[in-house]
This record gives C-alpha cells, sequence and structure tokens, in this order.
C-alpha cells in the first residue's frame, strides 16, 4: 500500500510501499479516504526536536482520518464492513487508575497513532476496534477527517459553561476557530478571538460570528470597550501555544474568571503567579479529547447545527502531498485535506 513515512532523521515525508497491516482479534483494518494534515504533523516535517526526540524513523505518520472498515477481527462485535468510521487516535491502556475509573483520556500509557505507532497517512490503517467511531450519513468523509482537532476544539470549549459568558480566545489557528464556532453553537455571548495573522483572523470571520483581533495592532482593551464588556472575558481558551497570548489573557478576565489550556508553550514558560493568584483564576490543562464524550457531543453537534466546513481551505491528492505541507507550513491555510482515493 501507498503511505507517507518519516523515512529519514531530516526535513520532509516520503511516499513509500509498505505491507497491508495484519490485524489482531480486536482489531480492525480501515481503508482510508481523506486525512487531516495537522500541527503536529508539520513538527514531524520539520523535524524539529520534540520530533526528533518522539517519533522513531520509519513511522508512517498521521493521525486525523476517516474511512471505511474493511476487515474485521475475530473478537469483535458491533461494527460491520463497509461501515463508515473515523477514530480515537490515542491507543490508551486499560490498566492504569484512571482507565479504571472510566476516565481513557487520562491514561498515562496513551500512546498516538502517526507519532509513536503506524499512523493513518496510508492506505490501509490497523486499529483497535475500541477506537472506532462510526460515521453517520450526515458527516462526510472531509468533516470525519477533521473530528481529530475538532475534538481538541470540543473538548476545551466544553471545558467551561459558556452560556451567556463573554469569551475570549487566543490563536485563531484552525483548534482556534473551531472552539469558537462552538462557543457560539453552545450560547456564548461574545467570543472574541485573537491573532497576530490577519489570514488567519479573516477565516475566523468567515467560519463563524466572532470578533477578530489581530493584537499587534489592536488592543484588547478597545474591544472590550466597543463590546460593552464592563470588567473583562469570563472564560479564556488557549489556542496559540505562544506565553505572550497567555499573560494578555491573564490581563483580560475577570476575578475568578477560567481558563482552558489546549495551546502548548515552548518549554518552562515564566508565567506571572501572583496575577493568577490575585485574580483567582482557574486554570485546566486540555489534552487530546474525553474519551468518548467528546465524540459524542461533537457528533451530536455536527448533526445539529454546529458547521465547521469553511475551516477547510485547501483539498489536494495524496500525490500532491507536499503541496499539502508547503500551504500548512506558509500559515496561510485553515485545515488542509488529503484524498486518498
Ligand atoms: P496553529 O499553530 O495552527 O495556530 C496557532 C495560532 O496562534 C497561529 O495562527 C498563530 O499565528 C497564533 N499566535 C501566535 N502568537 C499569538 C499571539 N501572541 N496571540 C494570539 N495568537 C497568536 O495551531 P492549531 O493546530 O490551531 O493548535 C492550537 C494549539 O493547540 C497549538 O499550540 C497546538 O500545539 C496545540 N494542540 C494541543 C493539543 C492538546 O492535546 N493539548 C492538541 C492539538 C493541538
Ligand atoms: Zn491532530
Amino acid at each position: 500500500m501507498k503511505a507517507l513515512a518519516k523515512s529519514k532523521p531530516e526535513i520532509g515525508l516520503w511516499m513509500e510501499h509498505r505491507p497491508v497491516p495484519e490485524i489482531g482479534p480486536d482489531d480492525v483494518l480501515i481503508r482510508i479516504r481523506k486525512t487531516g494534515i495537522c500541527g503536529t504533523d508539520i513538527h514531524i516535517w520539520n523535524w524539529d526536536d520534540w520530533a526528533a526526540k518522539t517519533v522513531p524513523v520509519g513511522l508512517v505518520t498521521g493521525h486525523e482520518f476517516a474511512g471505511e472498515i474493511v476487515e474485521i477481527g475475530r473478537n469483535v462485535e458491533g461494527l460491520t464492513i463497509g461501515q463508515r468510521c473515523s477514530g480515537e487516535g490515542h491507543l490508551i491502556g486499560k490498566q492504569s487508575r484512571q482507565s479504571r475509573a472510566g476516565k481513557f483520556h487520562l491514561d498515562p500509557a496513551t500512546r498516538g497513532i502517526g507519532v509513536n505507532e503506524q499512523g493513518a497517512f496510508a492506505e490501509y490503517l490497523r486499529l483497535p476496534a475500541f477506537n472506532v467511531v462510526p460515521l453517520p450519513d450526515e458527516i462526510d468523509d472531509e468533516i470525519g477527517a477533521i473530528l481529530d482537532p475538532l475534538g481538541n476544539a470540543v473538548h476545551t470549549a466544553l471545558s467551561f459553561d459558556l452560556v451567556g459568558e463573554d469569551v475570549l480566545i487566543t490563536g485563531a489557528g484552525p483548534i482556534g476557530i473551531m472552539a469558537a464556532a462552538v462557543a457560539r453553537h453552545v450560547g456564548a455571548r461574545h467570543v472574541v478571538i485573537t491573532d497576530v495573522n490577519q489570514d488567519r483572523l479573516d477565516l475566523a470571520a468567515q467560519v463563524t460570528d466572532v470578533v477578530p483581533v489581530n493584537v499587534a495592532k489592536q488592543d484588547l482593551r478597545e474591544v472590550e470597550g466597543v463590546l460593552k464588556m464592563k470588567e473583562g472575558f469570563d472564560v479564556g481558551m488557549e489556542m496559540s501555544g505562544n506565553q505572550v497570548a497567555l499573560d494578555q489573557m491573564v490581563e483580560n478576565l475577570v476575578m475568578g474568571g477560567r481558563i482552558a489550556m489546549l495551546g502548548i508553550p515552548p518549554g518552562k514558560s515564566p508565567v506571572d503567579w501572583s496575577r493568577i493568584v490575585f485574580k483567582a483564576i482557574t486554570i485546566k490543562g486540555v489534552y487530546g479529547r474525553e474519551i468518548f464524550e467528546t465524540w459524542y457531543k461533537m457528533i451530536a453537534m455536527l448533526e445539529n447545527g454546529l458547521d465547521v466546513r469553511r475551516v477547510i481551505t485547501h483539498r489536494f491528492r495524496v500525490e500532491d502531498f507536499r503541496d499539502g505541507f508547503e500551504v500548512m507550513r506558509s500559515g496561510k491555510s485553515g485545515k488542509v485535506v488529503l484524498d486518498w482515493g
């Protein structure tokens, strides 16, 4: 089969021929139709320090996918050949305290497809049946291929009650933009999204009803004045990984504000802890998706009017994967989807 692999410890990915994976009794084999390119795949492409430390050379990459079940292990029940699906890319252990409490997303032994284990940038993917999420007819393959990052957005956005609240999202990457759409969908009052990249802010305004603010040019306080907000934002979602953005968020929250933090700061970031203490701010770290609660809520919202399709700005045939990675690396795209035919 065709697969995009990290064949060499240098910049790039390479299209290779690999054997179709053999499945075990508890697995299924999925014929991949569409895949999304993630920021994580860009780290792997660039072979930065994190990627070099984490990803084994030779690995088939990719973790955002939609496809069709073509083979089923003998122990598997409840799935059928031909069923369309996406799936949770975090492979979890079942022995830890948290897993045994049903909190699968907190299992410390989690391994990721396309990062630690063979991934989805391939014609066929082996996945434990446990991880499969069937897709209803209302969700087509290209939306199916971005459910992983939409799940990050949903997990973050549903961390705190947003009904009637003023929400600040820092970072208008694909996940920040989708989080804005979710915040609107569930009934936030004002949703303000910041970035320093005007293309991304323009895209955010096309995808959903948000107030985009270019913090390189505009003062967030002025925007609060225009929106007649008196004391600051109730809830923040940090989606940039940028220290400056986190500081700005802390400064612009109400007393007792809440922050859900998905963005990954590089290394140990200095934080003004006294501001966090005296403003009585709650910070929640958000990792992955709440398996499978996030998947359930995400699919329910998509079936009931949540629309994130415009966050997909580019579509390429997998043969043209280099163009797809190029546009992602330029910062001038939203989600980029590869078509495996
Ligand atoms: P992205 O890199 O596409 O988007 C980040 C955006 O932040 C960019 O548009 C960038 O211009 C913007 N930005 C930079 N400096 C800023 C500033 N000072 N103020 C406001 N915005 C600023 O990332 P993404 O794919 O949308 O993911 C969002 C974040 O979530 C990333 O940090 C990513 O690493 C992280 N992530 C975390 C998890 C998790 O499980 N915790 C999962 C996926 C992604
Ligand atoms: Zn991803």
